[in-house]
């Protein structure tokens, strides 16, 4: 065992990305030893630049694709491009992070007998017919869309989390996580909260597509971190998958206006067509998450806008 008193090695995979570097951070102030894996194809430098030079914290260049021989107690297997445009670039290797990652990551877990949880995703419920979201509804994806490489492979990836826990008395965690914004968002990546924030910011039109009615339910990046500490934290029999997001559901076109207001942006609201497979609508039920963690998201989308926009304006200021 590598532990010394309540201090545990923690592996981080895409740890220098939008929610590793933010899991990164909240793991340093609670005394851990964080060892962060990244292959830079989306995280960034920058999420975690603060980092470097501490005493606890050590950055290794890492493609989960591959076998990772390391020793440590817990590992956060986040690994995987999270966006649209980003898990179509290359699809095939999308897959690949899911599938290949998950079983070289369960079977470090295996070696060194730790706990693991992995980042799974609301997108393995595709176009969802049941509303809000419950764990237990099975989803309804497309198995040869634009999107199937990043739902299917994460579907792909919560059996063989199960599967391994079975088989080989892995403890294991199934998160599944629901849009999520914050800082360190990347400002390229196509996601919807990044784009209406920077158009409104530069000033330039804003791309409302579809009719702008379909909804998504948006969680705070910091409510999202204690959701993954405390499910981490839970008995070794409480597996997931959990959902965790916050269930206030927004359409598009309500969260383009509310861009606009708090960035007294000048930017027009306009129409652009719908990507394909694009869920109609999404929202959690976190029912779960309330009786089994006490868990709940406390950031208002207000307030985290305007968290988010701050850090938007520094992004620009500094480019
Ligand atoms: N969206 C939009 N304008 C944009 C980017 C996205 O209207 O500039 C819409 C998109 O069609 C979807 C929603 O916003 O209905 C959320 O998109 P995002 O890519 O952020 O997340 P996901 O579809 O994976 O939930």
């Amino acid at each position: 065992m590598r532990k010394y008193g309540l201090s545990k090695k923690i592996l981080v995979t895409g740890g220098a990305g939008f929610l590793g570097s933010h899991l990164c951070d909240r793991l340093l102030e609670q005394g851990h030893e964080v060892l962060c894996a990244d292959n830079m194809f989306t995280g960034s430098k920058r999420n975690i630049e603060h980092l470097s030079g501490h005493s606890r914290f050590e950055f290794m260049r890492h493609d989960v694709t591959f076998p990772l021989y390391v020793e440590v107690d817990e590992i956060y297997n986040l690994a995987c491009p999270a966006s649209p445009i980003h898990y179509q670039h290359d699809p095939v290797q999308t897959t690949k992070t899911s599938v290949h990652g998950a079983i070289n990551m369960l079977g470090l877990a295996k070696r060194v007998r730790a706990k693991i949880m992995q980042a799974s995703t609301s997108e393995i419920y595709g176009d969802p017919e049941v509303h809000p979201q419950p764990e237990s509804y099975l989803g309804k994806v497309n198995p040869i869309g634009h999107r199937s490489c990043y739902d299917e492979g994460k579907r792909c990836a919560e059996t063989l989390f199960f599967d391994y826990h079975r088989q080989h008395k892995i403890r294991v965690k199934v998160v599944r996580i629901f849009n999520t914004y914050g800082p360190r968002m990347h400002p390229n990546d196509g996601r919807v909260v990044s784009n209406f924030i920077m158009q409104a910011l530069r000033g330039v039109d804003i791309t409302l597509y579809g009719d702008g009615e379909q909804t998504r339910s948006f969680c705070y990046v910091d409510d999202l971190i204690d959701g993954f500490i405390k499910v981490m934290e839970t008995m070794d029999d409480f597996t997931g998958p959990v959902n965790i997001g916050n269930p206030s559901e927004f359409s598009m076109r309500q969260l383009a206006e509310l861009v606009v207001e708090l960035t007294n942006s000048r930017s027009k609201i306009v129409h652009a067509p719908l990507p394909p497979d694009d869920p109609r609508q999404r929202q959690p039920d976190i029912s779960l998450a309330r009786q089994t963690l006490g868990w709940e998201p406390k950031v208002k989308l207000r307030q985290g806008l305007e968290r988010t926009i701050q850090y938007f304006e520094q992004l620009l200021g500094a480019a």
